[in-house]
């Protein structure tokens, strides 16, 4: 299904500014008055950030840990939003949820990557917050299931929620790897690709799960063209109630943003646009005979068909099959061409070599059993 109906309106709209990165830091959870109060004035000090975040209900994987301190924790960020001027934003998983945070004075909301997995609870929130005219951030689900975050979006525009951003926060696997959850960039890329129109903010604190490994998944993230950036800050990480090893300590952040290098989107200065240009005229004519290459490799393809059809001999065969990848793969390794992209690849040209044959192979037969009969 298409993605033209989901109208989504950029965030320089609705934030009083269009500078880019988008920057969103804040406590995995708020945990005090005090703390929101530390973080509130120390974030706002800093100039640097849009909004601020933190978890009041917080999805946890196993009960009897701390579950967020819930609505008592709204006033606080009352408090902290008046007294330094920067928005707070909460997850919301319900509609009580929503609820309570809208009563409290909550004008931003997201959606936790455990939420957006379930479509009832997805379409529970948007009907609750139908009709109040409010920014969601929308979290990718756990899952890397790009029909699924699609559809969240999708939900909230149906009810005429249109201040939406995505957030990247990474996807879940079984086993441990370096990351908490894995980046699979093409996911949110190909998001992208398909909603033109919208910002996809990165939360490297949840992709790498440790404090060392932020600023290489930031510098990714920025690298990449993505719109922002959401931070886990906490005054005193170590002693955090939620995911102390992935937050960065709140005197640190001016710093860490600082180590960040902003590169540009396009280039700008007629000499680069120029070169770029030749480059690409390049890339386009080894396109064309990698294509032109192709088109004769059909035609090969079919002729040996052709051939195993009137021989009556199988079209697979598997000695020649480990021969062709066994030989493409070390030609690749001398060039230093990725391996994985090889196989990939002959292993798609070959199926379909396959394919042709076979449909060869069966018209040749039923046009033989024609002139029979
Ligand atoms: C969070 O932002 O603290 C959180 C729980 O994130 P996620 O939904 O991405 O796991
Ligand atoms: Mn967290």
């Amino acid at each position: 299904m298409g993605t033209e109906h989901i109208h989504i309106i950029p965030t320089a709209e609705w934030l009083n500014t269009d500078s880019k990165p988008l920057i969103i830091a804040g406590p995995c959870s708020a945990e005090s008055e005090s703390q929101i109060m530390h973080v509130a004035e120390g974030l706002s000090k800093s100039g640097r950030v849009h909004l601020m975040r933190a978890g009041i209900w917080k999805p946890r994987t196993r009960p009897n840990t701390f579950e967020g301190m819930g609505v008592q924790a709204l006033p606080w960020l009352r408090k902290a939003q008046e007294q330094f001027g920067v928005k707070w934003m909460v997850e919301v998983a319900n509609e009580e949820h929503v609820k309570a945070a809208l009563d409290e004075g909550i004008e931003i909301v997201w959606i936790g990557a455990r939420t957006t997995v379930n479509p009832f609870s997805v379409q529970e929130i948007a009907n609750a917050l139908e009709g109040n005219d409010i920014p969601v951030f929308i979290k990718n689900p756990l899952n890397p299931d790009l029909e699924l975050w699609i559809g969240a979006f999708e939900r909230f525009s149906k009810v005429g929620l249109h201040k939406l951003v995505g957030v990247h926060r990474g996807f879940n696997t079984y086993q441990d790897h370096v990351f908490r959850n894995s980046p699979n960039w093409e996911i949110p890329i190909e998001l992208k690709t398909k909603l033109p129109q919208l910002e996809i903010v990165v939360d490297p604190s949840h992709i790498a799960g440790k404090r060392n490994l932020l600023h290489e998944i930031s510098q990714k993230a920025l690298d990449l063209a993505f719109d922002g950036l959401m931070i886990e800050v906490h005054p005193n990480p170590d002693a955090a109630l939620s995911d102390p090893k992935q937050q960065i300590a709140l005197d640190d952040f001016t710093s860490f943003l600082n180590e960040l290098e902003n590169r540009k989107t396009h280039f700008v200065d007629a000499v680069s646009i120029d070169k770029l240009q030749r480059l690409r005229s390049l890339i386009d004519e080894i396109d064309y005979n990698l294509l032109e290459n192709l088109k004769r490799r059909i035609d090969i393809v079919d002729e040996i068909g052709l051939y195993k059809a009137e021989s009556g001999v199988t079209v697979f065969q598997l000695e020649r099959w480990i021969q062709i990848i066994e030989d493409r793969l070390q030609y690749a390794k001398e060039q230093g061409i990725d391996a994985a992209l090889v196989k990939d690849m002959w292993t798609l040209i070959h199926n379909a070599s396959i394919k042709r044959q076979t449909e060869i192979v069966n018209k040749n037969l039923s046009e033989r059993d024609t002139f029979d009969a």
